[in-house]
C-alpha cells in the first residue's frame, strides 16, 4: 500500500500548481486519467492575463497572481495589451466598461482614429471606439506549468498517468483508493470532471457546467501581421483574436454548455467566428491552419470553488476556474495551500465567503 498525505486528482494547472506548493511540506501524489499530463483545458487555453476580466472575485484573484508573476516577470508574462473594441451600437458599452474599471486598472479610452492606429487590421467602417488595457499579457503557459512541475518533482513527488479511480474506501478518516493508495486528504482538481470525481467519493455534486470554447488559426493572405497589435476583443466577448508566430489565433468566444469530455471544434462555431472577423477586420485567408476546442468549467456564480467539503475535512475542492484558471493559478494554489495546511475550514466556500478569511490569514 502506497501511503501518502495528499492525493491530488488532475494534472492540469490547478493540480500541478497546488502540488508544487504542498510537496514542500507533505508527501503528495498527483494522479491523471490521461496518458499525457495537462491534456485538457490547461493545454488548450488562449494564454492571456487580463486584469479587467471576469467577476469581482476573479479580478481580486488576478491581483494576487500579479504579485507572483511580477517576481518572475520575464519568465511567464509578455506584455501585449488588450484592446476591447466596439462598433456604433456598442458605444455605450465601451463607455460603461471604461467608467467601471478606469479607477482600478490602467486603461485608455481610444476614439476611432486611435483604435485604428493601434490595429490597422480593423475595418474603419466597423469601429466606433475602444478601451485599451496596456498591461494585459500573454502567459507562457508551458513555462508556468513546467516551473510548477519541476518544483514538484524536485520535492520527490510523483505523477501517475493513465490512472483510473476504480475503487474508493474510507477507513479511520483515511481514503483508500484502488486498494493501493492510502491518503489523509483528497484534492479534487479534475476540472470538468469535478462532479464525476466527487461521486466516486460519495460527495454531493456542486453542479459544475463545462462550456466549450473554440479556437482557430489562420494566416492572412492580404495583410502583414504586426506583432505590436494588442489582443483584440469584442467588448461583449463575441469574438477575439491575437497574433502569434506570424499567424492569427481567433475565437468566436462560444460558451456551449456540455458534459466532461475530450471536445473538438464544430464547423458551425468556426463559421460564426469567421463571420464575426469578416465584419470587423480586413483579414482574408484561404485555409484554417489549426483548430481546437476546450472546456471552461463554471458553477452558477462563475467564481472558483475552493475549500473543504462540508462535514468532510478530508475532501478538498479546487475547481470551476472557468476561463481564468491560468491567470488565477498562482493565487488559487497559494490560498488552497494555506487552507489545506491550516486545515481550519470545513465547508465548501465560494470565493465570496472565503476571500476575506483567506486574505486575513495570508497577511
Ligand atoms: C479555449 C480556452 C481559452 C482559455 N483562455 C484562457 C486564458 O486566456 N487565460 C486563463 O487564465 N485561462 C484560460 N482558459 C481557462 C483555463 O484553461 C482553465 O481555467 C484551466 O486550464 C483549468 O485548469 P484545471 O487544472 O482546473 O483543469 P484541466 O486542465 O482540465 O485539468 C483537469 C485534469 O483532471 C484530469 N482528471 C479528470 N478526472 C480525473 C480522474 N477521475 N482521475 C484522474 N484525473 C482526472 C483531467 O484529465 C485533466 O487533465 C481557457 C480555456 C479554454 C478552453
Amino acid at each position: 500500500m502506497k501511503k501518502i498525505d495528499i492525493l491530488i486528482i488532475g494534472s492540469g494547472i490547478a493540480g500541478i500548481s497546488l502540488g508544487s506548493l504542498l510537496s514542500k511540506h507533505r508527501k503528495v501524489l498527483i494522479v491523471e486519467k490521461e496518458k499525457e499530463i495537462s491534456y485538457h483545458s490547461t493545454g488548450r487555453s488562449f494564454a492571456f492575463f487580463i486584469e479587467s476580466y471576469g467577476n469581482k472575485q476573479i479580478i481580486e484573484l488576478t491581483k494576487i497572481s500579479k504579485e507572483f508573476f511580477k517576481n518572475y516577470d520575464n519568465l511567464f508574462l509578455r506584455k501585449k495589451g488588450v484592446m476591447f473594441i466596439g462598433n456604433n451600437k456598442q458605444k455605450k458599452i465601451i463607455q460603461n466598461f471604461y467608467d467601471e474599471h478606469k479607477t482600478k486598472i490602467n486603461l485608455d479610452y481610444l476614439d476611432k482614429k486611435k483604435t485604428l492606429d493601434k490595429a490597422s487590421c480593423l475595418k474603419e467602417k466597423y469601429i466606433n471606439s475602444s478601451v485599451l488595457d496596456i498591461n494585459a499579457c500573454e502567459i507562457d503557459v508551458n513555462a508556468l506549468y513546467e516551473f510548477y512541475r519541476k518544483n514538484y518533482i524536485r520535492n520527490k513527488c510523483e505523477i501517475l498517468k493513465n490512472f483510473q479511480i476504480k475503487d474508493v474506501d474510507e477507513k479511520n478518516n483515511k481514503w483508500i483508493i484502488n486498494r493501493d493508495i492510502e491518503c489523509n486528504i483528497v484534492v479534487n482538481a479534475s476540472g470538468a470532471w469535478a462532479d464525476e470525481v466527487a461521486k466516486k467519493f460519495l460527495i454531493k455534486k456542486i453542479d459544475v457546467v463545462p462550456k466549450k470554447r473554440t479556437v482557430f488559426v489562420f494566416k492572412p493572405t492580404n495583410i502583414e501581421i504586426d506583432n505590436k497589435w494588442p489582443l483584440i476583443a469584442d467588448i461583449e466577448e463575441k469574438f477575439y483574436f491575437k497574433d502569434q508566430s506570424n499567424q492569427i489565433y481567433a475565437s468566436p468566444a462560444d460558451e456551449t454548455p456540455t458534459y466532461p469530455h475530450d471536445c473538438y471544434p464544430e464547423e458551425l462555431d468556426i463559421a460564426i467566428g469567421i463571420d464575426r472577423l469578416q465584419k470587423s477586420t480586413k483579414f482574408e485567408f484561404k485555409s484554417i491552419e489549426n483548430k481546437w476546442a476546450g472546456l471552461r468549467t463554471f458553477v452558477m456564480d462563475k467564481s472558483p470553488v475552493i475549500g473543504f467539503e462540508n462535514y468532510k475535512k478530508n475532501f478538498f475542492w479546487l475547481v470551476a476556474q472557468g476561463g481564468y484558471g491560468i491567470q488565477t493559478a498562482p493565487a488559487l494554489s497559494k490560498i488552497a495551500k494555506e487552507l489545506i495546511l491550516g486545515n481550519n475550514e470545513n465547508k465548501i466556500m465560494k470565493l465570496e465567503d472565503f476571500y476575506n478569511i483567506s486574505i486575513n490569514r495570508l497577511r
